[in-house]
Parts: structure tokens; sequence; C-alpha cells
């Protein structure tokens, strides 16, 4: 995105996430969300003096199965070091993180953009850390805060920290990104991804470079806007620093180095502090835990059982004559992809497959607000019903009912079919009777047609099948009735 004073948008992200653990990082802790507030809590998380820490072996295979999806290196020796500073949610007064040392070096992520286009987007490092307390405020929002409380479940859960890149070029280029690393990240099980529950969270890191700039892009000014907790918020947060430092350049001043908030009440930033270096953390090596030293057979073992990830599945599913707009809804989380394949294994035609899926059973699906995966037609019972349509036993319009009922009864096809007496009716007899009725009883619009106005053709087809109470094939209809009217034309 170049500006029209030729500044170009420069973005880099840091992505939390919450890892799905049974317990904490460094305690056996549950990690349950919603249990009383500072009920999931010991001398470990809760910085007592003391307790030492130990490190939960399973959070070192999750860290190591999304830096292999992402394509990064994971290394074989790591190491934990502390970050000191003081928060009310941080009771040690440090936070163990990897400063030094990462578990996963240097990957990328290909996002599709509009247009058969692709952003590479370079994966710096992703690190293991622990999260701090949760502090809830009173007053209408943290500006206004009257008090705070703090509840030290979440302290010493697991997160990664996934550092791009100053690759991106616009905030919707930031959303493209975090859509597909949602999606890559939702075929690996590392996560429950819940925004609403905070288990996502992104520091967004935004400059504008001066047309002509050639220097390195770390060398910029760049605010980073912390913690901000949705996509929709990331876009708002980034879009409202674009007009800010804009501004700020045009009355000719400078964009200062800084931290800011992100409002979701006025959709703007705020400042929060001045940047800090690495330097005001005093990071030093965590003393009470060793290196970490990662089996080389552990690492193969998570590359080998990498399920197949978004890019790959909308390729192959390209290859198979897909749309790239349908391809890419179904690639882009396993239930739809699961769906899908279930579909085709049924045998179903792939492009009712893909329509009956993507339109109607959608449709139904939001309505209820439910996933393919809740779907209480599944798929081979949606494959059944493709079946009696491809065969010509359901007009579309008719298999739009059964499925309504399906949905609604969780009755199979056939069932509903037969209740309801609904099979199209193709008999060629049957059809020409009711195309001789509507044609004498219709002189007019025969005449219209005779006078060269085809649309007269689609009135008396809506008649047919109007007698047949929707039941008439319409091809059938529409070939009786041009060969009829063209017949009586001749004589
Ligand atoms: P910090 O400690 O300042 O947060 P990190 O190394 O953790 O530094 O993260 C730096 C982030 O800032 C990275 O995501 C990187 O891509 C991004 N970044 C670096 N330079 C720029 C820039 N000029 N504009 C926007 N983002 C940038
Ligand atoms: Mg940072
Ligand atoms: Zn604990």
């Amino acid at each position: 995105m170049i500006l029209d004073n030729g500044a170009e948008v420069i973005i880099g992200l840091e992505v939390h996430v919450e890892l799905a653990t049974r317990t904490k990082l460094f305690c056996a802790c549950p990690s349950a969300f919603g249990a009383p507030p500072n009920t999931a809590v010991c001398p470990v998380c809760l910085g007592l003096p003391g307790a030492l820490p130990q490190l939960n072996r399973e959070v070192v295979r999750l860290a190591a199965r999304a830096g292999l999806a992402l394509g990064c290196t994971v290394r074989t020796r790591s190491r934990f070091d502390r970050k000191n500073y003081f928060y009310p949610d941080l009771p040690k007064g440090y936070q163990i993180t990897q400063y030094e040392h990462p578990i996963c070096e240097w990957g990328a992520l290909d996002v599709p953009l509009a247009d058969e286009r692709v952003r590479h987007v370079q994966i710096r490092r992703i690190h293991i850390e622990e999260e701090a307390g949760k502090l809830m405020h009173e007053g209408d929002s943290l500006w206004q805060a009257r008090g705070s409380l703090v509840d030290l479940n979440r302290a010493g859960l697991p997160l990664i920290e996934i550092v791009t890149e100053p690759d991106l070029r616009s905030p919707d280029e930031a959303r493209l990104f975090l859509r597909e690393l949602v999606s890559t990240l939702s075929y690996l099980d590392v996560s429950d991804l819940r925004m609403e529950e905070g288990s996502i969270r992104c520091d967004a890191n935004l400059s504008l470079k001066p047309p002509g700039f050639t220097g390195v892009l770390e060398e910029l000014a760049r605010v980073e806007v912390k913690n901000v907790n949705s996509i929709r918020n990331v876009v708002a947060a980034l879009e409202s620093e674009v007009r800010r430092q804009r501004a700020v350049l045009d009355a000719g001043g400078r964009v200062v180095r800084e931290t800011r908030g992100f409002d979701e009440v006025t959709g703007s930033t705020l400042p929060q502090r001045s940047k800090e270096a690495a330097n005001d953390y005093r990071y030093f090596p965590e003393p009470d835990l060793p290196w970490l030293s990662v089996d080389p057979a552990v690492i193969e073992e998570e590359r080998e059982r990498l399920p197949q990830l978004p890019g790959a599945r909308r390729r192959q599913l390209r290859e198979r004559g897909l749309a790239p707009k349908d391809a890419a809804v179904i690639a882009a989380e396993p239930a739809a992809a699961r769906y899908f394949a279930g579909l085709t294994d049924q045998g179903a035609d792939t492009r009712l497959a893909v329509t009956w899926m993507l339109g109607d059973l959608a449709r139904l699906l939001n309505e209820t607000r439910r996933g393919y995966d809740e779907s209480p037609v599944g798929p081979a019972a949606l494959a059944e019903l493709l079946a009696l349509i491809a065969g010509g036993t359901l007009s579309g319009r008719m298999a739009k009912e059964v499925l309504d009922k399906m949905f609604e009864t969780g009755q199979s096809a056939a069932i509903v079919v037969a209740e309801a007496g609904l099979t199209q009716i193709s008999d060629q007899d049957i059809l020409a009777e009711a195309v001789g009725r509507v044609l004498a009883a219709h002189a007019a619009a025969v005449a219209d047609y005779r006078a060269g106005k085809a649309q007269a053709l689609g009135f008396l087809v809506g008649q047919v099948m109007k007698a047949t109470r929707g039941q008439a094939s319409p091809d059938v209809v529409n070939r009786l009735l041009r060969e009829r009217l063209a017949a009586d034309a001749a004589v």
C-alpha cells in the first residue's frame, strides 16, 4: 500500500498463541478457562519465593509442531531467559521467555492475496513463554479505570509468540496473514484459537517508509500497538495508525518510536509508553532452568505427522476443478475440509457437492450457528440427497425443501421424499398432457412467443410447473414446449 504522498506502509506482527495443554507451562495447575478467579494457582505460578519451575514436555512438542508447519528450523538446543519488569499481573516480577535462543527460527507463510497474488511472509522466530495473569478494570474502559482486580489463573499458561519480518504491506494484508495463520494452526491441534477468550493476541508494528528510503526497515521509527485481541481490531488499529502517522508527517513532524494501545470504543490508538529497549528488561538466562534439549527424533516424528496444510489443500482442490474461492473456503478449516472429503468419498458429484455444501447447507448452518462438524445432515446423508438430484428424481427446488426438512428432523433424504410424496415427474406422457393444457389455456402467450418474444417461453414453463405443483422436471418441460411450439408453427 503506497499512500498518495509516496510513503509505503510497512507492517510486522508478533502473534501470541495460547497453547492447548492440560496444565500450565512450569507447574501442574490446570489450564481450564473460566474457573473461579485465583483457584487454578500454586506456589510456582504465584511466584512464591523458593518455588521452582518444571517444564511441561507437551509444550515443547506443540511449539515444534507449529514451527514445522510454518517451515521453521526447530532447534535441538534452546534456552529460557528472564524478562524483568513490574506489573500487577506478574507476581514474580519477571516473565520466563526465550530471548536469545528461541526454539524455532526462520520459516515463512505464503499468504494468498486478491488476484492470485501471494505475499511471502517470513517468520523470524517462534519462542515459548509464559502468560501473565489477567487484570479486570472497573469503569467504562481501561482508560477511565476506577480500580482493578487481578486473576492469576492465567498466570503461567503456555504461549508461543510468532514473530514475522516486516513483510506485510497493508492492514488488509495483515488481516489475510492472520486468517491464513489461524487456518494453518487450526489443523495442528495446538491451540483452541478462541479469540474472544484471548487465546490469540497480536502486537502490530507499523511504520511509513518515505519514498526513496534505502536503509534497513528496522531503522524506521515504528509504532507497536500492543495486545490487540481480534483480527478486526488489528485491522482497525493499523488503519488508524496509517492515518495518524500520515497526519504527523504531513504536518512536518516526526513519528516517534513508541508503544500504543488500541481503544475499541474510539477505534483509535493511544500512547502507552515510549518504546522500551531490550536492556530495559535486564534479560538474563533463567537460572532455575537448564538448556532445553529437544530430541531430534521428536522433531522428526512431528514432521512426519504434519497434516496437509491449507495452501496444499487449496491447490489440490483446484486441480480437481474447484473455483479458487470455493477451494479457499473448503480448505480454510478442518471441519469444512473433512465434510467435503466425506461427500466425495461417498461418490458425490464434485460440482453438486460444492454447490450444496457451500450454498444451502452453509446457509442452514449459519442460521443455527453451527459448524460443519455439528451439522444434523452429515456428509453421507447429503451425498444421498445429491444422488437423487443427479439421477433426476428431485429438481433443485424440491431438493432444497428436502434438505430443509432433513436438517430440521435429521431424517434421511429417502424418508423425507417418501413422506412428502416429492418425486420429480419426468414421464413424457404425463408432462405432454400438462403442456397441451397450458398451451390451450394461454393463447396470448403462445402468440407472443410466435411474435418473437422469447420470455413468453419462461411464462409457459412456469405455468406447467404450477400445474404440476413444482414436480415437473424443468428440462423435460422446456424441451416439450419448444417441440410443440415449433411443430404447431410449421402447420
Ligand atoms: P520488539 O522487542 O521491539 O517488540 P521484536 O524483535 O520482538 O522487537 O519485534 C519486532 C517486530 O517489529 C517484528 O514483528 C518486525 O517485523 C517488526 N518491524 C521491524 N521493523 C519494522 C518496521 N519498519 N515497520 C513495521 N514493523 C517492523
Ligand atoms: Mg515486541
Ligand atoms: Zn501453578
